[in-house]
């Protein structure tokens, strides 16, 4: 079921790890941002589209994880887009035949096993690196990427809107979660970004994570500060009390404290490397 947050911006939220597919409308058809997981919510997204006879005319993926590059038949073939990273990691993934029997097996131990149509995962078109807008007929949509979660995310702003798409980053459920594996320095790419999306928040009244819950205005602030606290604790070796984590952790999401515990274990990991000799 597709929810309004501001005039022309939907959003359909999945049962998975509330999974946020963001819809916004343009003057022929609507752009579709991290369309959702499953094929059944694919397929009721494709149902209210067609309710309200919009075609789909442009996508959006945030970033190269599988759970933001999935697509359906019936959403039809505009053209997908992601940053040039995005799309260059993607192809990287993608490249040896037994990609997609991976993503399978890793879906096998979540409860949307076999649910998950992968025939058309991932088949992203790269914008050309510094792409201000995304290329459709409807309102301006800003790419803000960055380097943080994962190579080429991009968070979305929907000027006219005030709505800001925020990819797997400003979650009220899951902490940051770094690329540890992308970036020379995951923590000062991760505070950088963080900034990047201040730079924007007077312009924001409603934020969209890629899982958790929309917030508003006071929200995205409150957010950022957390993120930032969070990231920050990791970089000096504190005990972060997020609130995402631990006892207080939202209940079915636990799992975020063994995230945090693996970032953990993985920064310890890198300064030993890093302190090594050469
Ligand atoms: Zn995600």
């Amino acid at each position: 079921m597709l929810r309004q947050i501001a005039e022309g911006v939907l959003v359909h939220e999945s049962e998975f790890v509330q999974s946020n597919a963001v819809v916004v409308q343009g003057r022929a058809g609507v752009l579709l941002i991290d369309p959702g997981v499953t094929g059944s919510e694919l397929d009721c997204l494709a149902n209210d589209l067609r309710e309200l006879g919009q075609p789909v005319v442009a996508g959006f993926s945030t970033h190269p994880d599988w759970d933001h590059l999935l697509w359906h038949a019936r959403l039809g073939e505009a053209p997908r887009y992601g940053t040039a990273r995005c799309a260059a990691t993607v192809r990287d993934q993608l490249s040896d035949a037994d990609a997609k029997a991976r993503v399978a097996a890793h879906l096998e131990e979540t409860e949307i096993a076999g649910q998950v149509p992968l025939d058309l995962l991932g088949l992203i078109t790269g914008l050309p690196a510094e792409t201000a807008q995304i290329p459709w007929d409807g309102p301006g949509v800003r790419i803000i990427e960055h380097q943080a979660h994962a190579p080429g995310h991009a968070a979305l702003l929907i000027e006219e809107r005030g709505v800001l798409v925020a990819g797997d980053m400003l979650s009220d459920v899951l902490v940051p979660m770094l690329d540890l594996d992308g970036t020379a320095d995951p923590i000062e790419d991760y505070l950088a970004a963080l900034r990047l999306l201040e730079g924007v928040a007077g312009d924001v009244d409603a934020v969209v994570p890629g899982h958790g819950s929309v917030g508003g205005s006071d929200q995205l602030q409150a957010r950022i500060d957390q993120d930032r606290a969070y990231v920050r604790a990791l970089r000096d070796g504190r005990d972060p009390g997020d609130p995402r984590i631990g006892p207080s952790a939202k209940p079915g999401w636990e799992w975020v404290s063994h995230v945090h515990t693996g970032q953990l274990q993985r920064l310890a990991q890198r300064s030993e490397r890093d302190e090594a000799p050469r």
